[in-house]
């Protein structure tokens, strides 16, 4: 079976010898406070690793709030941004999680089209215009699940939609420091001279998902409003993991396996756009620079259930595209949505897949 489902790092992905080797020192140096609960007013996160995370985004420590992976922070902001009705606004197809957790909180989620070089920010426009939304959720640098990354002048312009509407965005960067090739965009948070992006990023892919540390960047004012919530649920993300990610941080891990990612991954996103090219023409959504997925609108003549069956037929496990497209959005009519993560498979196997979906289309 060849497998183009879970969007989930490799074991060569993840230092595992390197963390496990800071982890001693985590444990030999700061045991006593770490199986102690956190200390009052410290409950937006381990005071070390805020202060990490600031430096490696280039911001300053009371702007930081750690969650237990970014999923968390998506679900406390929507439990402090959304009231039961709002409109919240998605690119289509987007991270299916991301629209349940606001669906959860009472959001009507709508989804705007995404383009090959980022969300439809003209429709966007118009939704705005029509109704302003509680918040416009973004993935702009290698989209989940498309690979899709904004443009310099759909940033400028969403941001700029974002100050005039006063809506907020949520720009979700797990991907960011995975670019391969090619000069990366300003983030939506940079371009921002109104107060109105929050950043919501994670070491999942850059370091380890198993630590599960997730953060917000964002004013300090709302900083304080989450650590209220989590100090009402479950205080604080556990002190050991925080210390271990702090720790990484400082050691410079992040940063050198953010680099060994880059070689590792270059040869499997070139290969694998080759192998689609060649072997299924021209039908990619996106060329990626970065990420870990490649989609292609594959045109078909069944239906996505019989496809993905006859593909798990002749031994392909693909995921259900259709999955990412909230609110009956669709992809375009006589072609099924598939994403293909490249990031766990060297590039004979992506190439094998492939060349398997190419005869059963044909
Ligand atoms: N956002 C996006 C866009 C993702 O792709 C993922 C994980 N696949 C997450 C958030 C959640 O990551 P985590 O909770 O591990 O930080």
């Amino acid at each position: 079976m060849i497998h183009f489902s879970r969007g989930i790092p490799p074991r060569e992905a993840i230092p595992t010898e390197a963390i496990t080797r800071l982890t001693r020192r985590v444990l030999d140096t700061e045991a006593d406070r770490l199986f102690q609960y956190p200390p009052i007013g410290k409950y937006a996160g381990d005071p070390d690793l805020r202060r990490e995370l600031a430096a490696f985004h280039g911001t300053e420590a009371e702007r930081i709030f750690v969650t237990n992976g970014s999923l968390q922070a998506l679900d406390l902001l929507a439990g402090h941004l959304v009231h039961p009705g709002d409109v919240v606004y998605v690119e289509a197809p987007t991270y299916d999680r991301a629209v349940q957790i606001f669906e959860r909180h009472g959001a009507k989620v709508v989804g705007v089209p995404l383009e090959h070089d980022g969300l439809d920010v003209a429709a966007l426009a118009q939704l705005v215009a029509a109704h302003v939304p509680a918040f416009v959720y973004t993935i702009p640098d290698f989209q989940n699940p498309s690979g899709v990354t904004m443009n310099d002048s759909k940033r400028r312009e969403l941001v700029r939609l974002a100050a005039e509407y006063e809506f907020t965005v949520i720009e979700d960067i797990p991907y960011r420091e995975l670019r391969y090739t090619g000069t990366a965009s300003a983030s939506l948070a940079e371009l921002d001279l109104d107060n109105r992006v929050v950043t919501v990023g994670s070491l999942s892919k850059v370091l380890s998902p198993g630590l599960r540390i997730g953060y917000v960047i964002a004013d300090p004012a709302l900083v304080t409003d989450l650590a209220g919530q989590a100090e009402g649920v479950y205080l604080s993300p556990s002190p050991l993991s925080q210390a271990i990610g702090a720790r990484c941080l400082a050691e410079g891990l992040v940063q050198s396996n953010v680099a060994d990612l880059r070689r590792l991954m270059a040869p499997r996103l070139s290969a694998a756009v080759d192998a689609v090219r060649e072997q299924l023409g021209e039908i990619l959504v996106a060329a990626p620079e970065g990420g870990y997925y490649l989609t292609v609108h594959l045109p078909v003549a069944n239906d996505e259930a019989t496809f993905l069956a006859d593909a798990r037929a002749v031994g392909v496990v693909l995921t259900r595209g259709s999955a990412f497209y909230p609110d009956g959005s669709m992809p375009p009519q006589g072609t099924i949505f598939l994403r293909l993560p490249f990031q766990a498979m060297e590039p004979e196997e992506f190439a094998a897949g492939i060349g398997r979906l190419a005869s059963l289309i044909a």
